[in-house]
């Protein structure tokens, strides 16, 4: 089993989530709140090596159009060197990484190297409320803007308000497909959440709905706090809400 890290180093948050569960929006929140470190997506990492049209880009581009996973070997290098960067040195939020049991374990120990402490974050929605939400969204082909059928429905049915266009259900919105990548999330997921809980990283499972995102923010500093990953300060009252997955 991989070596804990020495419990001394800054938290380094391995956020997970399913499409739809309101990650990019923890993240940006929990960086703007109570994390200081950088918000990492080895996803956003890779798109900007194809914009550059490097070698990492060249060999990354095909395969994420294919929707298959790149390499292990190049999404660890890209996370080794991005952990040594200075502004790293109070912590990090990754996203999108680890996706496989040889990345988990290959940053458990880069972090151990490191002294850096882990924290897994599993944001929970109830998937039925997932494809209800996004298989309610509609887009305007001309212009893209976003309408849901609930939330924010066009002024007439089926027609963007802004150039009269008739709306369309984008094909990853579609009911089957979204389905189709949850499904797929969880293939992948449940086995790393299994391998973090084994090797005894604090696991913070938070309800991703039914409250404002504020609101689970604040429950995910708190228990971050509680769990003495982050200053009490940074946590409402520094509470306990650690909870386990399993
Ligand atoms: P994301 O923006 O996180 O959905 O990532 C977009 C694509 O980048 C994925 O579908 C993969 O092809 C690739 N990718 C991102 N992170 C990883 C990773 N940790 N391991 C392998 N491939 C990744």
């Amino acid at each position: 089993m991989t070596s804990q890290s020495k419990g001394t180093g800054a938290p380094v948050i391995i956020l997970f989530g399913s499409p739809g569960s309101g990650k990019g929006t923890q993240a940006k929140l929990l960086t703007q709140n109570c994390l200081r470190g950088p918000h990492v997506s080895t996803g956003d990492m890779l798109r900007r090596h194809i914009s550059a049209g490097d070698q990492i880009g060249d060999k990354a581009e095909a395969l994420i159009r294919a929707g298959k996973l790149v390499s292990d070997e190049i999404v660890n290098e890209l996370v080794e060197k991005r952990l040594d960067e200075p502004d790293c040195g109070n912590g990090i939020i990754l996203d999108g990484y680890p996706r496989t049991l040889n990345q988990a374990s290959v940053l458990l120990n880069m972090l151990a190297i490191r002294g850096l402490r882990p924290a897994v974050i599993y944001l929970m929605v109830d998937y039925e409320k997932i494809v209800a939400r996004l298989s309610g969204r509609r887009q305007c082909p001309v212009c893209g803007t976003l309408y849901s059928l609930k939330t924010n429905p066009p002024k007439v049915l089926g027609i963007c308000d802004l150039d009269g266009a008739t709306l369309v259900t984008r094909e990853d919105d579609r009911e089957e497909v979204i389905r189709e990548r949850l499904r797929a999330y969880d293939l992948q997921t449940v086995p790393i959440l299994n391998y973090f809980r084994e090797a005894g990283v604090p696991t913070v499972e938070v309800n991703g709905a039914g409250a404002t995102p504020e609101e689970i923010m604040r429950q995910i500093c708190d228990s971050l706090a509680g769990s003495g990953l982050i200053p009490a300060a940074m946590g409402k009252n520094g509470a306990v809400s650690e909870t386990r997955v399993g």
